[in-house]
């Protein structure tokens, strides 16, 4: 007779994890992993010093039935009563006991955004496997019977270890849409960053996902290869792209905090970074090489040099390349204070320039900071470390 386990099983409590594209601000955050299963690369900091677990079926399960009493409850209340929907929310929070609270939050959270898309954390939703990915994926649209998008970020390596037919499945099972960092198509870069993945593996791995059908969106780093390596990571990035021909392309200018490994290298002066300038160079050579892309191009973070450098390919592909290079004819006096005022977060583009309360703005802060030509690399730098 087998002895019975003395071992308890470890007890559920919901979760959620930190981060989520910008896309997906309104979606349902459902943490099938926690952080990261690579965690090696040099430039992110988001999972440093955290470990990597995989979380079983029934906890993810029970986080959708949670998430889904929630949801009952708060359309019971709405109906009921005819007073601000966000007062409500905050009564009904208030009163429930703290284990509580965190599906309510989700639940309320998704609500109020339209229930229209569901997001896998953390940093690879696709690890957890074939099998258990899509018994997930079964609960989630049996729970709720609505049409929404369900959407993760993967690795490239990750999804070579799947089969084709695997991913089909996946797709059927009501997986819409896959982000993955490129980072770059420079195997140089790739290798000195420590992406584990390489220019090929990301090609083979994003034209598998376009062929099974699911949409995708990969990130690019401008400023990732430094100096040393800029014009080859434009270059090689654009060219692996127009093998991929990716749904959307999403870039996330490199900084670099203290802590991370990137950092270490710079301090050694192993990693020398680009100027702000030469990072407009190198957009406007990556945007040039661009080629048979039927995609958007998103600049939707707040590290990127122009927050409106967004498009459709390849009809605005001549618009976005004008953009950056007007930023690159403006005078030196001029192209300073466009950086400080972008990077003081007060334009998102050039065009803001033309707003005389902006202009005004950025000249303020130029002043307050002591801002020049000389020395705006470095003042731009520092301002960017609030948004990392
Ligand atoms: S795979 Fe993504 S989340 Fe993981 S270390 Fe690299 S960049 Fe960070």
């Amino acid at each position: 007779m087998t002895k019975p386990s003395t071992k308890l099983p470890p007890a559920w409590h919901f979760e959620q994890g930190p981060i989520r594209p910008p896309s997906e601000a309104h979606s349902l955050l459902l943490r099938v992993s926690r952080n990261c299963p690579w965690n090696r690369c040099t430039f992110c900091p988001v999972y440093k010093g955290s470990t990597f677990s995989l979380r079983s079926v029934e906890d993810v399960c029970r986080d959708v039935d949670a998430v889904a009493q929630h949801l009952d409850l708060l359309r019971r209340k709405l109906d009921e009563v005819d007073c601000d929907t966000q007062g409500v929310l905050q009564f009904l929070h208030d009163r429930l006991p703290p284990a509580q609270q965190a599906p309510f939050r989700a639940a309320a959270h998704w609500l109020t955004g339209g229930l229209q898309s569901v997001f896998l954390q953390d940093a690879d939703g696709l690890v957890i496997g074939p099998a258990k990915l899509t018994a997930i994926l079964a609960h989630l649209q049996a729970t709720f019977p609505w049409q929404f998008r369900i959407t993760a970020y993967t690795r490239s390596p990750t999804v070579l270890r799947f089969a084709d037919e695997e991913l089909t499945a996946l797709r059927r099972a009501g997986l819409r849409r896959l982000h993955i960092g490129l980072e770059s198509g420079c195997d140089a870069v790739l290798e000195k960053v420590h992406k584990g993945a390489t220019r090929a593996m990301h090609i083979q791995a994003g034209q598998r996902v376009r062929q099974a059908g699911i949409e995708l969106s990969e990130y690019v780093m401008p400023g990732l290869g430094g100096r040393a390596l800029s014009e080859r990571h434009a270059r090689d990035s654009a060219t692996a792209l127009n093998a991929i021909r990716p749904d959307f392309i999403r870039l996330r200018t490199l900084a670099i905090p203290e802590g991370i490994p990137l950092y270490e290298e710079w301090r050694r002066g192993e990693f020398e970074p680009c100027s702000s300038v030469e990072i407009a160079r190198e957009l406007l050579l990556f945007l040039q090489t661009l080629d048979g892309i039927t995609g958007e191009l998103a600049s939707d973070h707040v590290l990127n040099l122009f927050e409106d450098l967004t498009g459709t390919l390849p009809d605005d592909q001549p618009r976005l390349v004008a953009m950056v290079q007007s930023f690159l004819d403006l005078p030196a006096k001029r192209r300073c204070l466009y950086l400080v005022g972008r990077r003081g977060g007060l334009l998102r583009g050039l065009q803001d320039l033309n707003d005389p309360a902006r202009e005004a703005a950025a000249q303020d802060l130029c002043r307050q900071l002591g801002a020049t030509v000389d020395n705006v690399e470095d003042i731009c730098r520092s301002l960017m470390q609030r948004f990392i």
